[in-house]
């Protein structure tokens, strides 16, 4: 399945990180636990949460007299399922009046032009029309490429002029939206992370004029993360998370490290879903994120 497949690096250094971790096993001593820190720091799950992981095995290994590395290594598995799902997830905000208006922010590069045309086919297989925004009117040919996505897609795509108002082009597309009764509207915004105070108020235009065409939109606002940027795609995200109210969580690139514990720790850092992941570079290459498929898919 591609979606095991594309989690082989995270899955191979992992299973072989653990399987190092079986030889020398005597029992859940300082040592073992030592190890097990650096097994999840090299996956990428940063200090805090895997000191979080470490002692929360420890004291289930106490509590339940867990001695053999299966039972151990089982217990890791149910840890990181537990944290992850710790929080409830709200479900997707559908917007029942009209157009459900989702914003792809993220910094430049981390794929959000990708997984706008990803995101639409998803919607399309679900029988949903879909118009697309190209709000990026920062990145020089990003129009372009959101374009031709929208043509192999044969979607319409709603354009403003590089350099331009990215807000303009969102409103266009929600007119467009609700005169064509478009189930979904997806617009592609830039991220420019240089100056925070300005891409705090960009974001918050473009939300307020969203809001002013649809009630109730954005309904949806997806940061876009590069998982092979590993921690500091963390830091990043922190700073888009101060900057505007992110719904969730969209990690690119997946298929291409062996970092794949970032999910983990996204989860208990910022306390945001993983709504999907990508798995490449072509439009069938995102799937929803699951954690159960997951944790199956890098330990078993
Ligand atoms: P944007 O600047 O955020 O819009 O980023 P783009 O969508 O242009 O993506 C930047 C690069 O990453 C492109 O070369 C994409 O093909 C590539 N890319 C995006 N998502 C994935 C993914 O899930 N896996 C891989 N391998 N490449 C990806």
């Amino acid at each position: 399945d591609r979606y095991l497949s594309g989690l082989d690096k995270t899955k191979k250094s992992f299973s072989e990180r653990i399987r190092r971790l079986a030889l020398g096993f005597s029992g859940v001593d300082e040592e073992f636990l030592e190890e097990l820190m650096i097994v999840l720091l090299e996956a990428d799950i940063g200090i805090k949460t895997a000191q979080k992981i470490v002692d929360e095995v420890e004291n289930r290994a106490m509590d339940q007299k867990l001695k053999s590395f299966h039972e151990i290594s089982e217990c890791l598995i149910e840890v990181m399922h537990d944290m992850y799902c710790e929080k409830e997830d709200e479900p997707f905000h559908e917007n029942s009046d009209g157009p459900t208006v989702i914003l792809m922010v993220g910094v430049n590069g981390s794929g959000k032009t990708t997984t706008t045309a990803k995101l639409t086919k998803q919607f399309q297989e679900e029988g949903k029309s879909v118009v697309l925004a190209a709000a990026d009117t920062f990145r020089a040919g990003a129009i372009d490429q959101l374009a031709k996505w929208a043509d192999k897609l044969n979607v319409p795509c709603i354009k403003g002029r590089e350099g331009g108002d990215p807000s303009a082009t969102l409103v266009d597309a929600c007119r467009y939206a609700k005169e064509h009764q478009m189930d979904v509207l997806i617009g592609d915004t830039a991220g420019r992370l240089q100056n925070k105070a300005n891409l705090m108020k960009e974001l918050e235009k473009m939300r307020r004029v969203c809001e002013r065409e649809i009630p109730g939109a954005p309904h949806e606002v997806w940061l876009v993360l590069d998982a092979t940027t590993g921690q500091n795609g963390i830091s990043q995200a922190q700073i888009f998370l101060e900057t505007t109210n992110v719904t969730g969580i969209i990690l690119t690139k997946m298929d291409g490290t062996a970092k794949g514990g970032i999910v983990i720790a996204i989860r208990d850092l910022l306390g945001l879903p993983v709504k999907y992941i990508g798995l490449g570079e072509k439009e069938d290459d995102l799937r929803p994120f699951d954690i159960d498929s997951y944790l199956y898919g890098i330990c078993e």
